[in-house]
């Protein structure tokens, strides 16, 4: 079949934030979020790897979980510094943030999917071609729920997690995504 169609919708590497482009922070025996800029260290490979899967063709679109807000243990200047440091770092294409906590019922927390689905309209994303990246069984679960293909970046913290794939960072993550014949077709 040939001829004129509509425009074709992209594909994207949803991204998720704690864990994939900066790193965790140990807290209360867990893995936490940066809650100051002293906090934020960023994983070195992070930009790289989101340069090599815009340069394919794919969006990259970070989602977040950042529940601290609601709990009143992250301020808002703090979340929107730590935001504009990852941003700069990372250069996506765009980043949304759930700042409510599981009591607030909202769609955009992960695992629910409409973080994603919410970029995935102001972007136009085929998310049945799109892909979610993260180190968290939330990220797993709101990336089935979008329709995405999921990818885990294994660590020690989510031993039990399953995902379509595994890595080990996020560059491996776009290894995966980019040597599988998933490439776009935009
Ligand atoms: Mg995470
Ligand atoms: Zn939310």
């Amino acid at each position: 079949m040939t001829g004129a169609g509509p425009a074709r919708l992209a594909a994207a590497v949803f991204l998720d934030r704690d864990g994939v482009l900066n790193r965790v922070v140990p807290r209360d025996g867990g893995a936490g979020s940066p809650r100051t800029a002293a906090e934020l260290e960023l994983v070195p490979e992070a930009g790289a790897a989101v340069r090599r899967l815009r340069a394919a063709g794919y969006l990259t679109l970070v989602v977040t979980n950042q529940p601290d807000l609601a709990r009143g243990l992250l301020c808002p200047q703090a979340h929107a510094t730590i935001m504009e440091r990852v941003r700069a770092a990372a250069q996506p294409d765009d980043m949304a943030a759930c700042p409510h906590d599981d009591g607030h019922g909202c769609r955009c927390r992960k695992p629910r999917p409409g973080l994603l689905e919410e970029l995935a309209g102001r972007w136009g994303v085929d998310l049945e071609r799109s892909f979610m990246v993260g180190d968290g069984w939330k990220d797993m679960e709101a990336g089935r729920a979008a329709g995405c293909r999921t990818i885990l970046v294994r660590t020690d913290y989510n031993t039990g997690v399953t995902a379509d794939a595994v890595a080990g960072d996020i560059s491996a993550a776009a290894d995966l995504i980019l040597g599988r014949a998933w490439e776009p077709r935009n």
